[in-house]
């Protein structure tokens, strides 16, 4: 699996007729043939060769991000009514629907009594140090509610029917009363909203035959839905003035009332003990009708061949000196050659040999595993994790290569077929046997998944009886286990369940009476293809309307091109089939719509400029078929970016426009690809700019984090109730108010995908990160009106959720899109004590529909030892997903409360755990600052990610570049988000094929990662640095010629052109073994770095210097103040 990155979709070996989707990675390294150097001018900026800080504001290029002047200091705009069409309209046809509309001056204007929409909490004032923790303190048990944004409400009686639609307070960061019954629709939270009808009298008859009741997703059976009202009449107020904050900027005064705090993590339980509303996710199985299997594909094996063990470790050693302190140089990797950090979740714990589980009847389960269990308080100490490290000694603690996922303490034979860390993960890989055990070790409980992830293997199975426990609904799965042929216990509530006769039979081997050799108990990650109870409505065909900006200020990025383009060329690669749907909406102060019935000679554009009272002119002729229409369609993208060339709108009038995709979608679901790139000022959602550049640097902290207006959740979650997901396409120089806008695709489900600064002619590299990553976007797989539920053995408890999604009851997400690159965490808390258990297990199960129609379930089961010793739950610590996971915590702390509240809570999550360790593990106790081997990253890891742009401070970080930072955070992958937080940097002056890979036929280098100090530098090489979403190639003044002229083709260091961004492709062994080192790297995400070819003298050369975490700046700690740091925390 190591090599295969995205370069294979699911399911793609073998012929089974998986749905989705074209198969292979659209995001490949590709460069254009004869693109050579592309240089554009940019400002001389020389800096200190070797400066140990990144310059202070001062030095910081803003670019062109300037304030958004203000919305009534824009050019007069001339009255719709005299919009000229500009040459090409004529092939379309302006229907006389709708006059101009009042020429309304954009709302958010003037100031707003209307409250702001407060944090889920009330923002306690700063606590000292050691009491801002992350965890429950036995003095400080209220702790918790700080951490609420995101949080899943406790147990409130009976859930919530799945139907119900998901407004008011039910949304991820609000908190119903523990106590209290679920809140009626027209709840508090949204009780600003005057109650009463809207006159809809454009209101146009929606699409017939769809019953109503259909639209509400999988609603329980037997439950009747809520009458379909896509258009929530109570929702939208035309003309009422948005939900901005005052202009004074006062603090919102206080939640409402039905936001109270969650108890802390010791409450009643919660989950597990309540059974979670049957049907939720299809039926029981029962000894259901016996019926054929077929198997599409099964295969045991999850994972590719066995991956090399961690590279050795090299240990260096601080002399002893003060900060400044040298490095000695690590001796080059020895060994198997490296995987890359973003690989680096090890598929090494999975090192399945291809012989299958022999579990015998009655096999392993926590009622079987004593015995083999019995050694395992031996094992659980290993030496190496475990072992002693003096951080202030020992220098060198990175890896020459990736860090592998920690491999849980288990028998071998269960190890073998458990889930793959890539997809599911914990915090802690040894579970501790009681909340008040966890709560010693200072250590977040959570996982980590990506359940939707490209898999080169997945075993699918087609079956009319899906097992699952009769009591809590959990999938048959490996970690069951069986008490004789005819019954199974489950693994999460222990209850016994009868073998259906069906399961009795095993088609791989063809074989009678053995249910333990069937591939759901074989494969941790397994696909059902779902019987019709899993259906409540005919599947929904693939929908997709594209709804995009055509502004002056859109037009002049040129975006338009490279959309319509990429929609041409790719139009044949959406996932779908025969009743795939498009549509297209493009706005500016108006509302444009395009009817692409079949039939018709060319496209028509129908503008509706009441923007007030949106309606669809003709709602059964602008969301049509793909293959019926396609060549409409085509014409449409072909004549779009030359329709509006000449335009001088520059209003924007995004809120309308959202209001009319989601009426044209919501009678079917579907998705909405929203691109936008500019402040939206005209109409409801408008806003105004919140960023004051000026303060940028200087600000005691950093405000407006929180949307300053409900406009775009409240949508989002109307979307979420019609299976309607949003992706979010930000192109923008200015600021645009990220925070309020990205609410759309958060609570939807949705992605959001942001190129600051993008235009045609200026950021070429911004355009080739945007054309590749939409050929991803438009081409991956994606499942539809999903929803995805966690389940975990008896006794534990699942709290709070991160990621895109919105929670529509205590442990189920409702993903109205599910798409391969989508990460989510959870918190985690142990409600019951796991006395008598030697194991738990996690499951998440995913169901949506294909692209293709199938109603799919992919299910992932995990299975972890529990212990009962602080020293055993410090062996399993996962640092990698501990650090991802505070990242997501720190996000919701960041807005809830402060960013310096998130801050110290970072930092006390290591000062907070290494006392721990010092105190409850170390039996000897030594000087210095001592950390487990296993942990010895996480106090630089915690340093990383002060310095992340997400919430680093005392430098100039743009509003939105920060929003968006903690967008990815919570939403990427735990592999892209370790590389966000500590990018990996590699010499690649004198790379060389020893220990390269071999992939394809082609030779891949495997240099070693360096620290992140400039001390690593040398003026002689040339370095790459990979930060996940960009990449640096710094060259040094003296750099080896050899290099310059082999690779990047030219005479000297001076020659380096500025702005330099694809490596030229030269027939040398040199310029081959780089290319193929960056392409490889690229290949391992869904998402396109940009390459940026820096020297001294370069703009972006800051941003580099950033990036080196260890060094000290004049706004943050070294790597080894911040270890003195907590060294004097610690023993105190
Ligand atoms: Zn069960």
């Amino acid at each position: 699996m190591s090599t295969t990155g995205f370069n294979s979709q699911n399911g793609a070996g073998g012929g089974q007729t998986y749905a989705n989707g074209p198969s292979q990675n659209p995001v490949a390294l590709q460069q254009p043939p004869g693109v050579g150097y592309m240089v554009h001018p940019a400002p001389y900026n020389p800096m200190q060769a070797k400066a140990p800080m990144p310059p202070g504001p001062g030095l910081y290029h803003p670019g062109p991000y300037q304030p958004v002047p203000p919305a009534n200091s824009y050019q007069p705009v001339p009255p719709v009514s005299s919009y000229q069409a500009p040459p090409g309209q004529n092939l379309l046809t302006r229907p006389p629907m709708g006059g101009p509309p009042p020429h309304t001056p954009p709302q958010s204007a003037s100031p707003s009594p209307g409250p702001r929409m407060p944090p889920a909490q009330a923002t306690p004032p700063p606590p000292a140090v050691s009491s801002n923790s992350y965890y429950p303190n036995p003095q400080q048990q209220p702790a918790a509610p700080a951490w609420q944004y995101g949080t899943v409400p406790p147990p409130m009686g009976a859930p919530a029917p799945m139907s119900a639609p998901p407004r008011g307070p039910m949304a991820n960061h609000v908190n119903p009363a523990p106590s209290s019954p679920a809140p009626p629709q027209s709840s508090a939270a949204f009780s600003s909203v005057p109650p009463g009808p809207v006159s809809h009298n454009a209101t146009q008859p929606l699409v017939p035959g769809m019953p109503p009741t259909s639209l509400h997703g999988y609603t329980q059976p037997g439950t009747a839905p809520p009458p379909m009202n896509p258009m929530a009449p109570n929702t939208y107020q035309p003309g009422r003035a948005p939900y901005g904050p005052p202009p004074t900027g006062l603090p919102p005064t206080g939640p409402p009332p039905t936001m109270k705090p969650t108890p802390p993590p010791t409450g009643p339980p919660m989950g597990n003990a309540t059974p979670p509303p049957p049907k939720a996710d299809g039926p029981v199985a029962g000894n259901g009708p016996q019926a054929p299997n077929s198997y599409n594909h099964v295969d045991n094996k999850m994972a590719g061949p066995p991956q090399p063990g961690p590279p050795g470790r090299h240990l260096g050693h601080y002399p002893s000196l003060p900060p400044g302190y040298q490095n000695t140089s690590a001796p080059p990797s020895a060994g198997a050659p490296p995987m890359h950090p973003a690989m680096q979740t090890a598929t090494q714990p999975y090192t399945q040999a291809p012989q299958p589980y022999q579990q015998p009847p009655g096999g392993p389960g926590p009622a079987q595993l004593s015995p083999s269990l019995a050694a395992l308080s031996l094992q659980s100490s290993t030496p190496e994790a475990l072992r002693v490290v003096n951080l202030l000694q020992e220098r060198n603690l990175l890896p020459a290569g990736p860090i592998p996922a920690p491999t849980p303490c288990l028998p071998q034979d269960l190890q073998k077929i458990n889930c793959n860390p890539e997809v599911f993960r914990c915090t802690l890989t040894s579970i501790p046997q009681t909340q008040s055990l966890l709560n010693k070790a200072k250590l977040p409980l959570g996982l980590l998944l990506h359940p939707f992830k490209d898999l080169s293997q997945l075993p699918v199975v087609t079956s009319s009886t899906i097992v699952r426990c009769r009591s809590c609904r959990t999938y048959i799965n490996p970690f069951v286990s069986f008490l004789d042929q005819r019954r199974w216990k489950c693994n999460l509530c222990y209850r016994v369940n009868d073998v259906p006769e069906e399961f009795m039979y095993n088609p791989v081997s063809r074989s009678y009476g053995e249910p333990h050799k069937r591939p759901e108990v074989q494969n941790a990650t397994i696909e059902f293809i779902a019987p019709s109870e899993y259906m409540l409505r005919p599947p929904q065909p693939a929908v997709y309307l594209f709804v995009l900006d055509v502004s002056h200020n859109a037009v002049e990025t040129g975006y338009l091109n490279v959309v319509c383009q990429s929609l041409l060329d790719n139009i044949n690669a959406l996932p779908g089939d025969s009743r795939t749907k498009v549509g297209f909406i493009t706005f500016d102060s108006t509302i444009h719509f395009y009817n692409l019935q079949e039939g018709l000679s060319q496209p028509q554009m129908l503008i509706v400029s009441d923007i007030e009272d949106i309606f669809l002119p003709t709602p059964d002729s602008l969301l049509v078929n793909l293959n019926e229409c396609k060549e409409l369609v085509q014409d449409l993208l072909k004549s779009l970016p030359h329709l509006f060339e000449k335009t001088m709108e520059t209003q924007s009038a995004l809120g309308p426009a959202l209001q009319a995709a989601f009426k044209l979608l919501s009678p079917t679901g579907g998705r909405m690809s929203v691109f936008q790139t500019q402040l939206p000022n005209l109409g409801v959602g408008a806003l105004k700019s919140r960023e004051d550049p000026n303060q940028r640097a200087s600000a005691k902290d950093i405000q407006h984090l929180s949307p300053a207006t409900d406009f775009y959740k409240k949508l989002a979650l109307d979307c979420s109730g019609q299976q309607v997901a949003v992706d979010l396409f930000l192109l923008s120089a200015q600021y645009c108010d990220l925070a309020s806008l990205g609410c759309i695709s958060r609570y939807s489900a949705g992605s959001v995908y942001y190129y600051p600064s993008y235009h045609q002619q200026h950021s070429p590299s911004q355009v080739e990160r945007f054309q590749k990553d939409l050929k991803r976007y438009l081409t991956r797989k994606i499942g539809f009106e999903a929803v995805m539920r966690i389940r975990c053995t008896k006794g534990l408890s699942i709290h709070t959720f991160h990621g895109n999604f919105f929670v529509r009851s205590t442990d189920l997400l409702s993903l109205p899109n599910v798409n391969p690159d989508a990460g989510f965490a959870v918190q985690m808390s142990i409600e019951e004590n796991l006395l008598d258990m030697q194991v738990v297990s996690f499951q998440a199960a995913l169901l949506y529909t294909s692209s293709k129609g199938e109603r799919r379930i992919r299910v992932h089961t995990m299975c972890l030892p529990v212990v009962n010793s602080l020293s055993d739950i410090f062996a399993g610590a996962d640092v990698q997903a501990v650090t991802g996971l505070l990242a997501s915590m720190a996000v919701d702390r960041s807005v809830s409360a402060s960013l310096s509240d998130a801050r110290d809570a970072m930092t006390n999550a290591a000062i907070d755990s290494l006392a721990s360790y010092r105190q409850a593990v170390l039996t000897i106790q030594q000087p210095g600052l001592l950390a487990p081997a296993c942990l010895r990253l996480f106090p630089l890891y915690i340093l990383a990610l002060l310095k992340q742009i997400a919430f680093r401070t005392g430098t100039s970080t743009r509003l939105d570049d920060r929003v968006f930072a903690m967008c990815q955070l919570k939403y990427q992958p735990l592999a892209y988000v370790m590389l966000m937080i500590h990018p990996a940097l590699y010499r690649v002056d004198d790379l060389t094929d020893e220990g390269a890979l071999n992939i394809s036929e082609r030779t891949i280098p495997q240099p070693r990662i360096q620290q992140l100090s400039v001390e690593k530098l040398c003026r002689e090489g040339a370095f790459l640095m990979d930060a996940g979403m960009v990449m640096y190639l710094w060259i040094g003044r003296n750099c080896n010629p050899n290099f310059l002229t082999q690779v990047l083709g030219v005479p000297n260091y001076t020659a380096v052109p500025q702005n330099l961004y694809v490596l030229p492709e030269l027939d040398t062994a040199e310029s081959q073994r780089t290319r193929a080192f960056v392409g490889w790297l690229r290949d391992q995400r869904p998402f396109y770095p940009t390459l940026h070819v820096i020297r001294d003298e370069s703009q972006l050369k800051s941003n580099f210097v950033q990036n080196m975490i260890e060094d000290r700046t004049e706004s943050a700690l070294s790597y080894y103040e911040f270890l003195l740091h907590l060294q004097q925390q610690v023993s105190k």
